[in-house]
């Protein structure tokens, strides 16, 4: 019987252009569902902009347009990644598309008839300056579980830990910048720690195939209880208050789902829409067992997807993923992550815009790639060698040093009786059809790229011992030339089938070259005989370094003639984390004995003590003038021992690279209304 497949990749929220963390997630699925394809299963390949939630109405209302015409310009930009990479989803569709509204309040409609839907009024934060709750990825303060700093109200980028907002230590607004308050409002929840969510859930994650041992490993600690004995599966918040871009709730005026509800049943609303456009019941094919449902995400939302998500589905009567496929984040240069919310480095658009090729990019992920979730990491010249010893090396090669000879002396006809040399070759390349065949199936990429570059490499020890250019040239061995010649050409179109998953566009090249149909992995088992091939052209290039180097320079920094000073490199948003600046006041300033630079000033950083901070500011001001101001210290800075004693912390001031040319010393002061201690980013 026909496989059937329903396969995602993650829904990327409609706030910005794809990263290449996305790239890398849509390729792994790309090249499996192509796998599956050209095996003969039926799939249906589906994305779908995430498109609601409070960062994307507060986006929309910045660029000034409404949330609907702010994801739709999102959407239109798409296409040009997704064709660039030869990503093959059947459907790209929208959460804010009328099949998930309508999916989104049948699933919460039978969650509720389950008694699975619970209200509660809670406490949460409330931004008093924008007068609006806070969504948590606005609000940002110290983890609860580890203390890293600057972290979202939702989970901790750092340790992983997953909390409400109200846990965040010293939280702040990261709208206003205001002390959030908390305001009483109703919410609607979704009853995981029902003892029926638990079982199932123990029960459903345990199925062999369904998670990778290490998920499976990470999520069942979730299911032991916490150090005071309770159930580490607590209730879920599905609400959120109006004003939000999102689904209304039924029967709850003024309150939506929370965008982590309706999103992944998006991945059902984009089956359904491309359904609707090809003319197949939804209902049906949903409801059928054979169904595989698999689903291609991130390691950053593995609870989402292993928990929420089939609890959902089980108890709104629904079939349940069959395969969650967690992988890592790619890495550049050993770098910062690529992650859902960050994303830089390796631009997608900048690559294709280069006129780099879309398939060196796809056959190095996927070198790089097995089942497990490990990060994998794009290296320039790592990428160089593998794209032009591998691809162009090992297997353009061959037919490059076979196809002419064909043409010029066999009018492209391929030889029908090939020795044994030959065929024993040939049959060595179409055993390890099924082996490799295994490998794709369970995204073993990387192992089946090294299998088949191994065949490649026998490939070329056969053509160096044969040796067709010195054949040609010798009288009488036409024949051994014409089966040479044939043997690479057969060899090449099975290494062809074996690597079509992941080059697709230049398969189709290899496809109008032989002159065969589109190669299906069961075309590995016949022969091509007496065929006649066309005229070869050049497939592929080299790529050059130099080009690939171009990728990560950064456009040349603005030079700054009044300071006199260029630009300092780029540092990321973390790097001037590490930076605390406080306000301050500045108690008390006296001249220094024996200094003829150095101001002494006493300061109030709001930290219930003073500091004493040597400054070099006293060409510039008299102390009388700076006390009882307010500056902006670096409160973090290691204390400093003086001729004249320990200087706890530095104030900010500016002044002309060229201080005797361009004289002044410019100490910084707020607004009115900043008060000693306040944080300053
Ligand atoms: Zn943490």
């Amino acid at each position: 019987m026909t496989r059937q497949l329903f396969v995602t990749t993650a829904l990327p929220y409609a706030n910005a252009g794809f990263h290449i963390g996305h790239i890398m997630e849509y390729t792994q699925a790309d090249i499996w569902v192509r796998y599956q394809r050209m095996a003969g299963s039926q799939v249906h390949f589906v994305c779908a902009d995430d498109a609601h939630g409070a960062p994307i109405m507060i986006a929309a209302e910045k660029a000034g347009k409404t949330p609907q015409d702010f994801v739709a310009g999102i959407a239109a930009g798409r296409r040009q990644y997704l064709d660039g990479f030869h990503i093959s989803f059947d459907n790209w569709h929208s959460t804010d598309g009328a099949e998930n509204h309508e999916l989104s309040k049948a699933v919460y409609l039978a969650l509720r008839h389950n008694e699975l839907i619970s209200t509660k009024t809670i406490e949460q934060f409330f931004d008093p300056a924008k007068s609006m709750f806070l969504p948590d990825r606005f609000i940002k303060g110290e983890c609860p579980k580890c203390g890293a700093k600057d972290q979202y109200g939702d989970s901790c980028e750092v340790c992983g830990a997953v909390y409400a907002p109200t846990e965040l230590k010293n939280p702040y607004s990261v709208l206003s910048g205001a002390t959030p308050v908390l305001k009483t409002s109703e919410h609607y929840f979704f009853r995981l720690s029902d003892p029926r969510c638990v079982d199932f859930l123990t029960q459903w994650t345990q199925e062999p195939g369904r998670l990778q041992p290490e998920v499976l490993n990470k999520i069942r600690e979730w299911f032991e209880p916490d150090e005071e004995g309770n159930n580490r599966l607590s209730d879920w918040d599905i609400s959120r208050d109006a004003p939000y871009f999102g689904i209304e709730i039924p029967d709850a005026p003024g309150k939506y789902f929370y965008v982590w509800l309706d999103a992944p049943i998006g991945y059902l609303a984009s089956l359904k829409n491309y359904f609707g456009k090809i003319d197949k019941d939804f209902d049906a094919f949903m409801a059928d067992e054979s169904v595989e449902q698999v689903h291609f995400i991130g390691k950053d939302i593995t609870y989402f997807h292993t928990l929420f998500w089939p609890a959902m589905l089980h108890f709104s009567g629904r079939k349940t993923p069959n395969h969650v496929f967690v992988h890592g984040f790619m890495t550049v240069n050993g770098g910062e992550k690529m992650s859902k919310s960050r994303g830089t480095g390796l631009d997608p658009l900048k690559y294709l815009s280069l006129g780099l090729n879309a398939e060196w990019l796809r056959y190095y992920i996927a070198a790089k790639l097995n089942n497990r979730v490990e990060d994998i990491d794009f290296n320039p010249e790592d990428f160089v060698a593998r794209v032009n010893s591998d691809l162009v090396g090992k297997f353009i090669n061959i037919a490059s040093r076979a196809a002419g000879f064909l043409t010029k002396r066999f009018d492209g006809r391929l030889s029908a009786d090939l020795g044994v040399e030959g065929l024993t070759l040939l049959d060595a390349l179409r055993a390890q059809s099924a082996a490799i065949a295994e490998l794709y199936e369970t995204r073993e990429f990387g192992k089946a790229l090294r299998e088949i570059m191994a065949l490649a490499d026998k490939v070329n020890e056969f053509v160096d011992q044969n040796k067709p250019w010195e054949l040609a040239k010798q009288e009488g061995m036409d024949a051994a030339l014409h089966d040479v010649c044939s043997v690479c050409i057969e060899a090449f179109r099975l290494l062809t089938i074996y690597l079509k998953p992941v080059l697709p566009a230049l398969s189709a090249q290899v496809e109008a070259f032989l002159k065969v149909e589109p190669l299906r992995w069961s075309d590995s088992a016949r022969a091509l005989g007496a065929h006649r091939i066309g005229a070869y052209q050049h497939l592929m290039q080299r790529v050059d370094l130099a080009k690939v180097e171009q990728l990560f320079e950064a456009p040349p920094a603005p030079k700054l003639v009044p300071g006199g000073e260029d630009i300092a490199p780029e540092i990321k948003i973390d790097d001037f984390a590490k930076v605390d600046l406080r306000i301050a006041k500045i108690v008390k300033a006296e001249h220094v004995e024996g200094s003829d630079k150095l101001l002494r000033l006493t300061l109030d950083a709001g930290e219930g003590k003073t500091r004493n901070v040597f400054s070099g500011i006293k060409a510039a001001y008299r102390p009388e003038d700076l006390e009882g101001k307010l500056t902006v210290l670096v409160a973090n800075l290691a204390p400093r021992k003086m001729k004249f004693g320990i200087s706890e912390g530095m104030v900010l001031a500016a002044s002309h690279a060229d201080e005797k040319a361009n004289p002044g010393i410019f100490v910084l002061e707020p607004h009115t209304g900043a008060q000693p201690g306040m944080r300053v980013r």
